[in-house]
C-alpha cells in the first residue's frame, strides 16, 4: 500500500536526525507498523505489515531548500563584505561522513590536525581553511552527502593559493601545483605544494610560483578542466623550469610511495 510522505509531516517535522518512530500506516493498519527514520540523506519509511518502502530525499525537502537559500545569501554577503572568517559553528569534530571523505583522499589524523580541518554542522560540510603566508585567507567547504549541491563552496580572498606547511628552515627551490587541497597536502608531505583552488591561475598566483626554479604541475587529466591553466604555462616557463606530470589520477588517490615516485624524490 502506498506511503504518502506528506501524510506524515507532523511526525517527520519533529524527528531529529538519527531518531525513528513507529506509527500507524494510514489506509493499512491502525497499529504502529510504519517505521519512520530521519537519516542525513532523508526520511526512510518502512511498513512491516504491507512491506512498502518509501524514501523522501532531503535534497528537495522544504528545510533543505531553505537552508540552501540561506547559505547562498550568507556567502554572497560575506563575499561582498570580504569576510573570510570560518563558519560560526566551525568545530574540530568531523562527522563520520566527513572523515570517510578525507580518508578516501589518504588523509591521516595527523594531516587533519596539521591543517586545522574542521566541520560545520549547519553547512553539513568539511571545512578546509586556506592559509597563505601564515594568514587565514578563507576556506573551502566540501559537501559530505551525495545529494548536497554544490559540492564545493569557496569563500576565499581573491588570488591566493592554499600552501603546504613545510620545514621553515628550508628555502625550497621546487614546488608542486595541484588542483585541490587534499592532493596538495598529500604532496606537501614531501615538498612545497600549492592548491590553485580553481582551474586557472591569476597574476598573483603566477608571481608566487615564479619564485621557484622548478615547478611541477600535477592535475587530474580526466577532468579536462586544465586548459585554462595550460595557457599560463608559457609565462611560467619564462622564469622557471616547468614539468607537467602526466597522471591518470589525482595525487590524493595514490599511496605515499607512489606520490614520491612520481615527484622523482
Ligand atoms: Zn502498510
Amino acid at each position: 500500500m502506498e506511503i504518502n510522505l506528506d501524510d506524515y509531516k507532523e511526525v517527520t517535522d519533529r524527528l531529529q536526525v538519527g531518531e525513528y518512530r513507529k506509527i500507524p500506516h494510514h489506509e493499512c493498519s491502525r497499529s504502529n507498523v510504519l517505521r519512520v527514520e530521519n537519516t542525513l540523506e532523508g526520511f526512510k519509511f518502512y511498513c512491516f505489515k504491507c512491506r512498502e518502502y518509501a524514501f523522501g530525499s532531503n535534497y528537495n525537502s522544504p528545510a533543505e531548500r531553505l537552508r540552501r537559500t540561506a547559505i547562498l545569501r550568507e556567502q554572497t554577503k560575506r563575499q561582498a563584505d570580504k569576510d573570510y572568517s570560518l563558519p560560526a559553528d566551525f568545530s574540530r569534530t568531523i562527522s563520520q561522513r566527513g572523515l570517510a571523505w578525507l580518508g578516501r583522499g589518504g588523509w591521516t589524523i595527523d594531516l587533519i590536525s596539521k591543517y586545522n580541518i574542521g566541520f560545520s554542522t549547519a553547512l553539513n560540510r568539511v571545512i578546509l581553511p586556506v592559509v597563505y603566508d601564515s594568514i587565514h585567507r578563507g576556506y573551502t567547504a566540501r559537501a559530505v552527502e551525495s545529494w548536497q549541491s554544490p559540492k564545493y563552496i569557496e569563500l576565499c580572498q581573491h588570488g591566493v593559493m592554499w600552501e603546504s606547511i613545510n620545514d621553515p628552515t628550508e628555502q625550497p627551490s621546487a614546488c608542486v601545483l595541484c588542483e585541490d587541497i587534499l592532493s596538495a597536502a598529500r604532496c606537501g608531505q614531501f615538498m612545497k605544494a600549492y592548491s590553485m583552488l580553481g582551474t586557472t591561475l591569476n597574476t598573483n598566483q603566477l608571481s608566487i610560483l615564479m619564485n621557484y626554479d622548478k615547478i611541477l604541475i600535477w592535475l587530474d587529466n580526466d577532468k579536462g578542466g586544465t586548459d585554462g591553466l595550460l595557457k599560463s604555462v608559457p609565462r611560467l616557463r619564462m622564469f622557471s623550469d616547468v614539468k607537467i606530470i602526466e597522471s591518470d589520477v589525482d595525487p590524493k588517490l595514490l599511496s605515499n610511495n607512489a606520490i614520491k615516485e612520481v615527484l622523482c624524490l
